[in-house]
């Protein structure tokens, strides 16, 4: 039996040979991060393209079918996580609070960051660098604090709730490449909880609010946020707020179609009602992603990534969106839960 496949069969610890093919894996990755962050910062048109318009419109797609994969590759988590495999971190345990406090901080972040993509980032390589170096730093000075994934990973990466929201039925339980004992560092794991969805965790005030912001107001934030063009010039406040006024709309509609929907349904219902939040935003985004990657947007040139217009027929990149929004209602809400978490959890760490 291969050792890979020992692995995935029965959850125990990583045999060597499959570490170092995660390690080669995970620096291979960590390589190409770095490229593209040196292109965001010294050659920022080939940056913005590389990172807003090849590797950002793969990722959701990656989410919902194999999460694990990017939890173990992830070139920002291979970095946060050098003080913990280096022996370098304090392994600090973070209480249920302080976690539940760095998942809404999460999700605050990432409603206030992704708007700034029309006013800045999207058009800005350097910005969208240091963003990345910033939250390198953050994330690196939380891990020589705080044990394996709590602080950034699980915590205050601000894509984190989108893989929540996404991940709820993956294809296959990977590995887990970075920790390698658990630490019980977070409770649930996100990494290790079979199904997990945002609403899972609810130890918390914090982790209930951060949950429901995250399914009831993403699909909506989805919709206001393609509605919005890119400014290449703001001239005042005004201007910057109009950014945040579409999603924002957005996020309230949702979140009171979601409310109503938890009201009028028994409690039966809730993972459903959120499978059927999860398949409709990451529809959405593919739904206005598609056509303005190959030319077809609301919006002239933004978010292209090839122009295809006058090339292909233009019903072609709607009619992919149509197999797509399909695809992942099938996935999400059709489909039986697999009880397969992200990755196998490692064995217990000995007390
Ligand atoms: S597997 Fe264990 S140590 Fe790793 S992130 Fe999950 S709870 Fe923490």
């Amino acid at each position: 039996m291969s050792t890979l496949h020992y692995d995935f069969k029965s959850g125990a610890q990583l045999s060597s040979r499959s570490i170092l093919i995660w390690r080669i894996v995970q620096t291979a990755v960590w390589l190409i991060g770095a490229t593209i962050l040196t292109c965001l910062l010294f050659f920022p048109p080939i940056g913005v393209l590389l990172f807003w318009n090849i590797l950002i419109p793969i990722a959701p797609f990656l989410f919902v079918v194999a999460v694990g994969v990017w939890r173990n590759v992830c070139p920002l988590a291979t970095t946060n996580l050098l003080p913990r495999k280096l022996g370098l971190s304090h392994r600090k345990k973070m209480s249920p609070t302080q976690s539940g406090i760095f998942n809404l901080i999460a999700v605050i972040a990432l409603y206030i960051i992704v708007p700034l993509r029309h006013a800045v980032f999207n058009m800005n390589g350097v910005a969208t660098g240091i963003m990345i170096v910033v939250m390198a730093v953050i994330g690196v000075t939380l891990g020589f604090v705080y044990e394996w994934k709590s602080a950034w990973c699980s915590g205050l990466c601000p894509i984190h709730p989108v893989e929540k929201l996404y991940g709820a039925n993956v294809f296959i339980s990977m590995p887990n490449a970075n920790c390698d004992n658990c630490q019980n560092c977070v409770v649930p794991c996100p990494d290790s909880t079979p199904n997990m969805t945002p609403i899972k965790a609810t130890k918390t005030i914090y982790h209930r609010i951060s949950g429901w912001m995250v399914v009831a107001g993403l699909p909506g934030f989805i919709w206001g946020w393609f509605n919005v063009p890119d400014y290449a010039t703001l001239n005042s406040l005004n201007d910057a707020l109009i950014v945040y006024r579409n999603p924002f709309i957005g996020f309230v509609v949702s979140s009171i179609i979601y409310f109503i929907l938890l009201l009028i349904t028994n409690n039966k219902q809730d993972k459903t009602i959120t499978s059927i939040f999860a398949a409709a935003g990451v529809s959405l985004y593919y739904r206005y992603r598609i056509p303005a990657l190959f030319g077809f947007g609301r919006f002239n040139e933004d978010g292209l990534l090839i122009n295809l217009n006058g090339i292909i027929p233009e019903w072609l990149p709607h009619a992919i969106t149509i197999v797509t929004t399909l695809f992942f209602f099938y996935w999400l809400v059709f489909r039986k839960p697999n009880h397969s978490s992200w990755v196998i959890r490692p064995e217990f760490a000995k007390k």
